[in-house]
């Protein structure tokens, strides 16, 4: 019965009129009974139009009554079942458990259904006032935004609704089976009866015409599907038979007949007729036939006893599990033998006994579901996977045909998931940990399981287990595998089950008998090769043992992730060995799938198996896919693009000059009242031709041009072919054609924030510098067919829009939280490098450069910015104001920026008379003060450095709350990421304070460097960016002189340099570019930090005149672009000192790749030095020699410790006489950008020297030598035992430099110890490290800031640091004191130990801790702080959190995406998260890349910090076959990474022990108490 009761009626309602109310909303109503009491009952058609009569009317309003809806519940009826609607989807099991259990116990509640975003449940409490009590608080209750909706269910008890359909029904999941809880029901199959028939008596079972099978049909009531096209060319054919037991049963006796009618017929025929009769073969799954044997064939036996009487035997045989499985058969056979009746007889009591198994294995399955919600209930049966069909240990999962069976339809079952199906494994845990493990009423494991995605049982003890222990079983795939045993051995270790540092576990996986022999190899090498590439212990039974056995336990014990690497392994085994047999599988699988899943008509069969044979061509379905995809983009770019264009001819003005150089200066200020002044040019053009081609047709071409945001790859443009004109494109360089100069450009915008989208214009201005009949700009590519005659000027002027999304490129959103709570959200820019084109149409080149003026419509509350100063503000339509600005100085698209905001300022004048003000939220003011004054400090200085004056009116430096880089140099509008602009000494520590100090001299040195003068092309980006790492030095050193910034210079900037420097995958400093990756990966520490360096060594080695050449080189080119060959012929022409071949120098230095080693060794007073390329081995592949650099070298002795000698080495190798001397130094200062790899004899002496006095060493020196003696260490040059030696003098180091290049050294072997997995070693190894830098921490730690220098601060943060990371304990302990008196009295963290502090509460891994830290990140406003817990929490080894943190990082609400990659940094600081971290990253690339382009710095961080937790080969592999995957393979910064991972395997393999043995052999005499 599907009656419902509706409720609150109005009082003139009638049936008819109540049943048109319902039937506008499609549902049918009949029997309706009105009450006039207002309240009516009514019978719908079904359950369904139940449930959508309450969806829909429940709540509607009547003429004028809210009407109620619900199940009719009979008159004082017991039931204790409601059902809850409206339930928001994201609300987690958890937060609904204790919802429902506030009104009592819950006996049950099952998921019913679920739209988009809501869902529904049935809960069943204990009693039926609870029940009743959940409705009267619930019903209409807000939970999350959703108004909740309960009604009483009737009580089955109390009810006359018919049972249930089917056997049963469950509530399991077999839509999606991955990371959805809320589910549809659906019923499972019953087990039909599976036979096999010989083939040649098919047609005769099917009869003409299907005579013969529709007669079976008929008769008895049964289904019959005959499979007569799988297995081409088999003997045997199945048939499939569903129906009620007897029907099958009979079905197959008449079958039987016919087989054996037509058997006996033929070989009568033959004359080969012997009495023995053709079997009646059933097949049975592989799962189900231990148990249809029962204990020493105790069932089978029973069966053939009872079929047997008198004299007729029968007798059954199954077939041989080892054949079967050889052929990847999942089914195996049944043979009957005897009379036709018996063998039906027989089959009906076989059938009972698999049909209650295989039920019996559902209903497990269903109440594993009820029990761990979220968990695909098949997943738990190796043999039960979607239904039915192979064992997931099987090869079929593989199968490219599986999921184009009718199992394509599932949602959210993609390839990937696909690849990682279900398998079992074992875990050994003691026996006393079992109630831990279990938790209060399942708890835990039950959490573990929803975190895992996988059924864990712990399984009862049996006869002949070891009391101690206990077996876990998991049940899950290889994702689902890692995290369950992971919570398990976490949850060990935090209980306490393991002593000491013996974290090993026991685990077992089972594999299949017939590739035992694959995995132990040939004399066991592969299973001692699994040992040690893993450092676990892996035990498997010899081939001997297993005879018979089909599955063989493997046994692996050692620390977790040990374990997790050999399972890995295995895995890859088991997946080749299924590979090798895969073609086999095919037909098997098919005849599964039929069986199951299609069941058709028997007399359509043919056609439908036709049907599907010819829709699983593989290649088919992914070009359709891909071609789908492409056309998507297509489509898109269509409707973001301009769509409407004309080309007018513009009545010019007089032409404008490029300024000369001699009155640069004067001209430069004149500009400036020049430009403010210029009134916009006035377009009074006549609407010459409307376009040809309007653009707007999009090409057709596989890999589209450049103008697709990151297009997969592309050097040349394929030739396309433009849909509108049907004409091919008539440009193919990467590089615009120079036909056609823009002159300036006039952009109209009007941004609506709210509808996040923008309407605009733009009317571009330029020449025709060659006869052309086409007009190529970026935008989407579009092109103009029209003849423009040299000489002439025009102006195109295009209306289009946009839109606006939280993109950080192009013109973009960010929004932020005022303090009141309020959000705000403002409009920004980021153009470099190819992004202006994503604004507006233009040519985006950075040699294309022009005037550019702007017109932006706005809020009357809010104000626009823009690269100039506002000329004038209208009144525009609908209220809104209008900001018109003065026209810039000639400049490249990727510099022009405008902003939209309610950003306060703060201002003041230079004393060059440029108005400089800060800009930020209202809220954030206050901390504008520092950068305020640091920027027009810097200003002025660069302006006298320069002796050119800044061309433009004003300097504006914005704090933009989302943005990627750290800062973006737009003339005249420079803008920064909060945290590199705002300072506030409350939470910004001091080097907090020199990072924004440092990043603004950056920025404004780029006005001159890269504003003014620009790389001709992006392949010179060093020209900026080389000049600005540098100048923000010097920037900084001019303003706050004592600071002595410079002294960092060689620690950091150089050490970065050379580190990317030292890999075959690095590139010279001018490096060809020819497509948009290989543009957003110039972005790198070549042509940051490399440029920087040989800048600092070109200044050391040529003297002033290198500075005169590069001002002469701005002048010259200034508002123009420039190459590398323009600066080295600026610097040549000032070199009058003739320091030698500086032209060959210069080219040397910027055009050959890598860093070079100088050797060096003294014999008898001679010294000799040979150059070669430095490389770390062995990342394998010798590069050949590339080439000679020109080394300035320089070196000091014990002689004269502060004075270098020069000499300057052009050839291969060189030597000169020294006198004798205690030691010599070279390179001194670290200035020449060369590392030095010293003989054994020098080591001693430079060794000998620190150790007695470590001060005849400049600072920077004492970083050169801390450099070149742990290399060494690395490449093998010097042993462990000495480099120990050499970094004993640490011990009384005192500088910042050379400490925190040292602690990075010594981070290294830390790093690779843990990832290792060495635990013991690293626990030796932290007494190490601790006990070098016990005397600085007492020293300074903790120490009153009042009392310590700038230097002594730094390196109090550092030192603190540091040893908390090394786990010292009275470090830990302050540390965690602070954050407690932080966390419940709310006292301020001093800015210098935030990160610390922060960062000793995850050490001591209290959820609570971390829920605190968590809510502080998501409430604070402070740029600085939330990045400081970010970073932190991230660093928990808490599996829900990581989880939590990746989830939350893919939502983007509360972590902002320009904090992603930073967040990847902290998760891979350990080992739990960076192995899921990396797991992550892969699955989720796509959206990850979407935010973060391949290329971009954020993406280079996240791959490279997710491969460094790699020390695996194997790993590697699958690595480079992702990258492969994703086509960014030949990227130089995924090689780099690769090959980085290569290097540290062959240092471990080299390394690790002999440093262990050290470590050993000296621990004892490291003592860390204090002084
Ligand atoms: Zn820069």
């Amino acid at each position: 019965m599907n009656k419902i009761y509706i409720g609150s009626l109005p009082q003139d309602v009638t049936q008819v009129s109540l049943k048109e109310v319902f039937n506008a909303y499609n549902i049918e109503l009949s029997n309706i009974v009105v009450n006039q009491k207002g309240f009516a009952f009514a019978d719908c058609k079904d359950a369904a139009s139940v449930d959508r009569a309450i969806e829909h009317m429940n709540g509607y309003m009547f003429n004028g009554k809210e009407m109620s809806v619900e199940h009719s519940v009979p008159r004082g009826s017991k039931s204790k079942k409601i059902q809850v609607r409206n339930i928001p989807s994201h609300l987690n099991w958890e937060e609904l458990d204790k919802l429902l259990a506030e009104y009592g116990a819950v006996d049950n509640c099952e998921q019913v259904s679920t739209d988009s975003d809501t869902a529904t449940v049935k809960v069943t409490y204990s009693t039926k006032a609870e029940a009743q009590a959940a409705i009267r608080d619930l019903d209409g209750k807000s939970v999350e935004g959703s108004t909740l909706r309960v009604t009483l269910l009737p009580d089955p008890a109390d009810t006359t609704r018919p049972p249930r359909q089917g056997r049963f029904v469950n509530g399991g999941n077999f839509n999606t089976p991955f990371n959805q809880q809320f589910t549809r029901p659906k019923t499972v199959p019953e087990l039909p009866t599976r036979m096999l028939v010989p083939s040649q008596y098919v047609g005769a079972i099917i009869g003409s015409k299907g005579e013969t099978i529709r007669a079976i049909t008929a008769k008895t009531r049964a289904r019959i599907d005959v499979h007569r096209k799988d297995n081409p060319g088999a003997t045997e054919k199945a048939i499939t038979i569903n129906g009620t037991p007897e029907a099958c049963g009979a079905a197959v006796a008449a079958i039987l007949d016919v087989v054996r009618k037509e058997d006996h017929d033929a070989r009568m025929a033959a004359g080969t007729w012997n009495d023995d009769e053709v079997p009646l073969k059933i097949l049975a799954h592989n799962s189900l036939i231990g148990r249809l044997i029962g204990r020493e064939g105790r069932n089978l036996k029973a069966i053939q006893e009872k079929v047997a009487c008198d004299d007729v035997k029968c007798k059954i045989a199954i077939s041989n599990s080892m054949a079967d499985m050889h052929q990847c058969n999942v089914e195996r056979t049944i043979a009957i033998y005897g009379e036709s009746c018996k063998c039906a007889e027989a089959e009906v009591l076989l059938m009972e006994k698999l049909r209650s198994c295989y039920e019996n294995d559902m209903m497990a399955a269903y109440q594993q579901q009820q029990q761990y919600p979220g968990l695909h209930q098949l997943n738990m049966f190796p043999g039960l996977q979607g239904g039915y069909g192979p064992p997931m240990r099987d090869p079929m999962y593989n199968m490219p045909n599986y999921m184009n069976g009718p199992y394509r339809a599932q949602p959210g079952f993609s390839q990937e998931q696909r690849a990682l199906q279900s398998e079992t494994c074992t875990l050994y845990i003691p026996a006393e940990a079992v109630g831990a493990m279990i938790g209060s009423k399942g708890a835990h494991i039950r959490n573990i399981s929803r975190i895992a995605n996988a059924s864990i049982k712990i399984v009862p003890p049996e006869d002949g287990d070891d009391d101690k222990q206990r077996r876990v079983m998991i049940m899950g795939n290889p994702e689902g595998q890692w995290k369950s045993q992971f919570c398990i051995f976490d949850k060990l270790k935090q209980e306490g089950f393991f002593n000491g540092d013996d974290e090993r576990l026991t685990s077992e996986m089972t594999i299949p008998a017939t590739i035992v022999g694959r995995v132990i190899g040939k004399g066991g090498n592969n299973v001692r090769e699994l040992q040690r590439l893993t450092s676990s212990e892996v035990v498997i039974p010899r081939q001997s043992e297993t005879e018979g056995m089909e599955e063989v336990p493997v046994k692996i014990v050692g620390h977790f992730f040990a374990i997790q690497s050999a399972q890995r392994r295995i895995r890859e085994l088991l997946s080749k060995a299924k590979e090798a047999e895969k073609q086999k599988v095919v037909h098997t699988l098919y005849s599964i799938l039929m069986s199951w899943h299609r069941i058709p008509d028997h007399e359509n069969s043919e056609e439908d198996e036709t049907i599907m044979m010819t829709s699983v061509g593989e290649d088919d379905t992914t070009a359709h896919l891909l071609r789908e995809d492409a056309s998507v983009v297509h489509r898109r770019e269509l409707i973001t693009n301009i769509n409407n264009m004309s080309l007018r001819r513009r009545l010019r003005e007089g032409m404008r000059t490029r300024p000369s150089l001699s009155t640069l200066s004067k001209r430069a200020k004149e500009e400036r009242k020049y430009k403010y002044s210029l009134v916009s040019v006035l377009v009074i053009g006549i609407c010459l031709i409307l376009m040809v081609n309007i653009g707007l047709g999009y090409r057709k071409c596989e890999s589209t041009n450049e103008e697709m945001y990151h297009p997969p790859k592309i050097h040349k443009l394929k030739q396309c072919i433009d849909s509108a004109t049907g004409l091919p494109f008539p440009w193919q360089n990467y590089r615009l054609p120079t036909n056609l100069l823009p002159e300036d450009y006039h952009i109209f915008l009007h941004p609506n924030l709210t509808l996040q989208k923008y309407t605009a214009q733009v009317a571009i201005n330029f020449s025709a510098d060659k006869t052309t009949d086409y007009v190529i700009l970026h935008s989407r590519g579009h092109t103009f067919k029209r003849v423009l005659n040299q000489g002439q000027n025009y102006q195109i002027v295009l209306d289009f829009y946009g839109n606006l999304t939280f993109s950080l490129g192009g013109f973009y959103l960010s929004k932020y939280k005022r303090n009141n709570g309020k959000e705000v959200v403002i409009g920004t820019t980021q153009f470099e490098s190819l992004d202006a084109r994503a604004a507006f149409p233009c040519f985006d080149e950075p040699a294309f450069k022009a005037n550019f003026s702007l017109s932006m419509v706005r809020e009357p509350s809010f104000k626009t910015l823009f690269n100039m100063p506002i000329e004038s503000t209208n009144d525009y339509e609908g209220g809104l104001k209008i900001d018109n600005f003065g026209s810039t100085v000639k400049m490249s698209t990727y510099l022009v920026a405008f902003i939209v905001s309610d950003f306060q300022n703060v201002s003041n004048v230079t004393a060059g008379g440029v108005e400089v003000s800060i800009y930020s939220s209202p809220d954030k003011i206050s901390e504008t003060e520092f950068a305020l004054k640091m920027a027009c400090d810097v200003l002025d200085a660069y302006e006298n450095l320069f002796n050119i004056p800044f061309p433009l009116p004003k300097m504006d430096l914005v704090a933009v709350p989302d943005f990627a880089a750290g800062a973006m140099e737009n003339w005249g509008l420079v803008t920064y990421r909060e945290t590199a602009l705002l300072y506030n000494p409350a939470t910004s520590s001091i080097k907090d304070q020199e990072w924004v100090a440092t990043v603004i001299a950056h920025e404004l040195s780029h006005q001159w460097f890269g504003n003014l003068v620009t790389m001709e092309w992006w392949n010179d980006l060093w020209l900026n960016e080389g000049f600005a790492s540098y100048m923000e030095y010097y920037g900084v050193d001019m303003v706050h002189p004592k600071w002595k910034f410079f002294a960092d210079f060689s620690a950091t900037t150089v050490t970065a340099a050379m580190t990317q420097d030292s890999s075959q995958f690095t590139h010279a400093l001018s490096f060809p570019v020819t497509d948009s990756r290989k543009v957003d990966e110039m972005f790198d520490s070549i042509s940051y930090n490399k440029g920087a360096s040989i800048i600092m060594m070109l200044e050391d080695f040529i003297g002033d005149e290198f500075f005169d050449g590069v001002r002469d080189y701005l002048m010259k080119h200034a508002y123009g672009n420039a190459e590398n060959q323009d600066l080295v012929a600026a610097v040549v022409a000032r070199d009058t000192d003739n320091n030698g071949d500086i032209q060959a120098m210069i080219n040397a230095w910027t055009t050959l790749a890598g860093v070079p080693i100088v050797k060096v060794t003294l014999k008898d007073n001679k010294v000799s030095v040979e150059q070669s390329r430095f490389m770390y081995p062995d990342g394998s592949q010798n590069l050949p020699e590339t080439g000679l650099w020109h080394i300035p070298l320089t070196y000091v002795t014990n002689i004269s410790p502060q004075k270098a000698t020069r000499k300057l080495l052009t050839q291969k190798s060189s030597s000169f006489d020294v006198p004798k001397v205690e030691w010599i130094k070279f390179n001194h200062n670290r200035v020449g950008y060369y590392r030095v790899a010293y003989d054994k004899g020098m080591w001693n002496m430079l060794i000998n020297q620190l150790s007695q006095d470590h001060e005849v060493f400049s600072a920077s020196d004492r970083v050169s030598l801390i450099s070149d003696a742990f290399v060494a260490a690395r490449v093998g040059n010097l042993n462990y035992q000495d480099a120990f030696r050499f970094a004993s003098y640490l011990q009384s180091e005192k500088d910042y430099a050379p400490l925190i290049l040292a602690t990075s050294h010594l981070g290294y072997i830390d790093e690779m110890l843990k990832v290792g997995l060495k635990e013991e070693q690293r626990r030796m190894y932290e007494k190490y490290v601790t006990y070098i830098f016990t005397p600085l921490y007492y020293e300074l730690a903790w120490k009153n800031k009042t009392s310590l220098s700038r230097m002594q601060l730094k390196l109090q943060s550092t030192i603190v640091s540091l040893m908390c990371s090394y786990k010292y304990e009275p470090c830990l302990t302050t540390a965690y004191a602070k954050f407690r008196n932080w966390k419940e009295n709310n006292v301020l963290i001093e800015a210098e130990y935030m990160t610390t502090v922060f960062q000793s509460a995850i050490h001591h891994n209290l959820v609570e801790d971390w829920d605190v830290m968590w809510n502080a990140f998501v409430n604070t406003t402070d740029a600085l702080l939330s990045n400081k817990l970010l970073s932190s929490i991230g660093m928990t080894t808490n599996l829900q959190k990581i989880i939590f943190l990746q989830e939350e990082m893919l939502k983007g609400e509360n972590i902002r995406s320009q904090s992603a990659s930073s967040l990847i940094v902290s998760l891979t600081s350990n080992m739990v998260g960076g192995s899921l971290t990396w797991r992550f990253v892969k699955q989720h690339w796509d959206e990850i890349v979407k935010l973060h382009p391949v290329a971009s710095f954020a993406m280079r961080s996240i791959v490279h910090h997710c491969l460094t937790t790699i020390l695996d080969e194997g790993e590697i592999v699958g690595a480079e076959a992702f990258f492969k995957s994703k086509g960014i393979d030949d990227m130089q910064y995924v090689k780099r990474t690769l090959e980085k991972v290569r290097i540290n395997i062959h240092w471990f393999k080299q390394h690790a022990s002999v440093i262990g043995k050290w470590l050993k052999q000296n621990e004892n005499s490291w003592h860390s108490d204090r002084p």
